[in-house]
């Protein structure tokens, strides 16, 4: 069997809450093969963020396995990186002083590589130069974000674990993030898993898509429109026949 980017194997997440436990994920199993988007989908409350990061080693798992590459979350912190929703950038600190951040605290790279690295993680992500010197509140929404992948980058991970990045953005932007996602993948061959509520970027993005079902993934559906996705793919009626094909799903599998 091929190596996997990222396999979990029986994921069980028990919370001890005040009303008692609460099993979030239920013996949940799941593929994200290398070099490719996966997207989570399911209603809001029914685990995505729980399994991202228990991917992350940020939540432990009551029962079960996750590994990276083969290997076990713990050896695995310098291939990962997250992004979240909001951009988290440090008020105080420029563009390129947030992007370097993650470098500084692994101090990892000589002074001359970082500077190489920093100027191509911030052009790939669409910065021109004159804004390397901005200030958080200086950038529009879809700015910060772009400047939060590139912070992402910079450690050059093996895997992006990103929780719905966009969905505090408006379409336009949206789309033209998605695009970003994608280009970075194909110059990258970065491994994405991604969690969204929107179904029109869960097929533009996927290579497939994994709909959560009570604790599990109920289906995974792989995303079978071609490579580049553009707008014409998006307007496509195989496009729309997709977007059936999943709200259907996502119905079924939130059903009780
Ligand atoms: P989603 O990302 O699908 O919206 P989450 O994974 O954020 O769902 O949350 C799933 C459920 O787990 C929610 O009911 C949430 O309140 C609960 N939950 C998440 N994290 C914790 C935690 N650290 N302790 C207790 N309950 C939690």
């Amino acid at each position: 069997m091929a190596i996997a980017a990222i396999r979990c194997e029986t994921i069980r997440v028990v919370f001890d809450n005040r009303t008692g436990k609460q099993t979030i994920l239920d013996g949940l199993d799941l593929d994200v093969p290398i070099g490719q988007i996966v997207t989570l989908l399911g209603p809001s409350g029914c685990g995505k963020s729980t399994l991202l990061r228990v991917v992350a080693g940020l939540t432990q798992a009551t029962e079960g396995t996750v590994t990276i590459e083969g290997k076990s979350v713990a050896q695995s912190q310098n291939k990962l990186a997250f992004v979240f929703q909001e951009s988290a950038l440090l008020p105080w600190r420029t563009v390129w002083q947030n992007v370097r951040l993650p470098w500084e605290l692994r101090r990892g790279l000589g002074a001359g590589e970082l500077q190489s690295r920093l100027e191509c993680v911030l052009e790939l992500v669409g910065f021109k130069p004159a804004d390397w010197n901005k200030k958080p509140h200086q950038l529009s929404g879809g700015m910060k974000m772009r400047a939060s992948i590139a912070r992402a980058l910079i450690t050059q991970p093996d895997i992006l674990l990103l929780d719905e990045p966009f969905a505090a953005l408006d379409d336009m932007l949206r789309s033209k993030l998605n695009d970003l996602l994608l280009k970075i993948v194909e110059q990258t061959q970065t491994t994405m898993l991604f969690v969204t509520h929107n179904i029109s970027e869960a097929i533009y993005l996927s290579h497939s898509i994994a709909v959560f079902s009570h604790g599990r993934i109920g289906e995974r559906i792989e995303v079978d429109l071609p490579f580049p996705r553009t707008a014409a793919v998006r307007s496509s009626p195989e496009f729309a026949a997709m977007y059936g094909r999943v709200s259907q799903s996502l119905a079924r599998n939130a059903s009780v």
